[in-house]
């Protein structure tokens, strides 16, 4: 994925971790602002991440570049069959006094 470049200006960078993520509106009645992480998550990762509040994102991106987050209805395969890439709600990593700033 080295070639992936952003597109559309809705990824961004968490601002406490630094880490690359994408806020979005997802849903239509009862819109929920998702901050989600950018990294592709295998099947398994997507079994042992999954929790009642920590939620996985469908992330597709259309013929004109623009990344959208779709729910991952019960039955959606954890290998996405529409070329996308699933990804969870991003949670900042636990903060390491040992880090090197
Ligand atoms: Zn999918
Ligand atoms: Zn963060």
């Amino acid at each position: 994925m080295m070639a992936a470049r952003p597109r559309g200006g809705d990824a961004t960078r968490c601002p406490a971790c630094r880490a690359p993520i994408l806020r979005q509106l997802v849903g239509e009645r009862a819109a929920l602002n998702v901050t989600a992480d950018l990294t592709p998550l295998t099947p398994d990762q997507q079994t042992a991440l999954r929790e009642p509040n920590r939620l996985i994102w469908c992330l597709r991106t259309n013929r004109f570049g623009n990344r959208r987050l779709t729910w991952l209805d019960p039955w959606h395969p954890p290998d996405c069959p529409h070329g996308g890439i699933h990804v969870a709600d991003h949670r900042c990593p636990p903060a390491d006094p040992t880090t090197l700033f």
